[in-house]
């Protein structure tokens, strides 16, 4: 196999990844690469990844515990914590039931392919994220996407007659790449007209939006029973893990029926304390969600003052669009020399020609953080304008294919 030559082929095209090693926690600063930089580029929105409390819980859950939970949830991996954290979840987003994962990924890949399968069809924002498209991709359900949050694009597709069982409509709640939200309560309402099952990701709206961080359901006033509600521990909740919630004939029928619960080893203990340490936090530390929200606008209208061309956003997810990824890698590099760290993101995690600078900010980024930022950004911007990029591109709406 030509390895390199595949290598040297996504490093003509700008395209090519590589790891940075960062030693210390993750924080507004962190040293990457032996750097200490400001950085906008996790999704540890209310600082949660490096909280006492929560380390706490996860040391004590060690001890009480051990490390490893020795085997598969339905033979002995059952432990204490883990069911606590199902509860504790259950009652955070006012379902009947809960069941956790190892991550969001396998949550993703495990719960679409346990809800449809070859008889059934998907229709998919176009949007999603990849663990959702790769979850489609092994249930053999067939896959239609429609224009991103276009409801009437998704009505003629719902409307058209098909030859399937089951219909599912995937989405996310707030849009990970983009930053924007769903139009939920269209999307119930179609789903019931249409005898559809409504899925939603809202990996990055739990513990962000709502008035009590229980998510983009939450702020969109639905009924938590009219759809079902998947998502992660990895973003606003600081730890790891993924978890559906809904009914309990759901979750009792995932439980029987989804490999990727089935055939894993349960998460450590301990991971499961800690995300039940963070949704206690959340719902206790309500001053985080609004320190997140006015140092978000804070940058938001910095960014927006300098004339940068930001996706449609509603949440603490700040996208850039440079189009270009050689350009969106030009300013990433050149951040980095003045100390802020902000990652490029390009194909094929965004649709081609629409390459970008995904910063995300948090509750414990100070004023001064956002500023030295601010200032950084306006340095490299006029330094870049007078080589050969151009920041106020035109918008390239591309409706090829989903991302994956
Ligand atoms: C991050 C993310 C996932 C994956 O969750 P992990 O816990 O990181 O595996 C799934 N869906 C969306 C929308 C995400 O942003």
């Amino acid at each position: 196999m030509m390895f390199d030559d595949e290598l040297k082929d996504l490093d003509n095209k700008h395209l090519r990844r590589r790891l940075k090693t960062v030693s210390s926690p993750i924080d507004p600063v962190i040293t990457l690469e032996n750097q200490s930089v400001i950085q906008f580029a996790s999704n540890n929105y209310l600082g949660l990844a490096n909280h006492p409390t929560i380390k706490k819980a996860a040391i004590e859950a060690i001890q009480q515990y051990g490390v490893g939970s020795g085997a598969s949830r339905l033979i002995s991996g059952t432990q204490t914590p883990h069911l606590d954290l199902e509860s504790a979840l259950a009652t955070f987003k006012g379902t009947e039931a809960a069941l956790t994962f190892g991550t969001g990924y396998s949550t993703n890949i495990g719960i679409i392919s346990a809800l449809v399968g070859p008889q059934d069809r998907i229709l998919a924002d176009r949007l999603c994220h990849a663990s959702l498209i790769d979850g489609c991709r092994v249930s053999q359900a067939s896959l239609r996407v429609f224009h991103h949050n276009d409801t009437k694009h998704l009505t003629q597709l719902l409307s058209k007659k098909s030859e399937h069982q089951k219909t599912l409509i995937l989405t996310e709640g707030v849009f990970s790449m983009d930053g924007d939200i769903a139009p939920l309560p269209e999307l119930v309402r179609l789903a019931s007209e249409f005898s559809a099952t409504l899925l939603v990701d809202d990996a990055h709206g739990t513990g962000v939006m709502g008035a009590n961080g229980r998510g983009t359901i939450e702020h969109s006033g639905i009924d938590p029973h009219a759809l079902i509600q998947i998502g992660t521990f990895s973003k606003a909740l600081g730890t790891i893990g993924g978890y559906v919630v809904g009914s309990s004939s759901l979750i009792d029928y995932l439980l029987n029926t989804c490999r990727s619960f089935i055939y894993t080893t349960a998460p450590p203990p301990s991971m499961a304390a800690a995300a039940q340490a963070a949704i206690t936090m959340v719902q206790s530390a309500p001053n985080r969600r609004e320190r997140l929200w006015k140092n978000r606008d804070h940058l938001f209208k910095g960014l927006k003052a300098m004339g940068l061309q930001l996706a449609q956003t509603q949440s603490p997810i700040l996208p850039i669009i440079l189009n270009d990824p050689q350009q969106a890698l030009a300013m990433s590099t050149k951040l980095l020399e003045h100390g802020i760290y902000v990652p490029a993101i390009r194909p094929p995690t965004v649709p081609k020609n629409t390459s970008r600078l995904r910063m995300t900010i948090t509750s414990e980024h100070t004023h001064e953080h956002i500023e030295t930022a601010l200032h950084a950004i306006e340095a490299v911007k006029k330094g870049l304008e007078q080589t050969s990029i151009h920041f106020e591109s035109k918008k390239v709406v591309d409706h090829s294919d989903p991302q994956g």
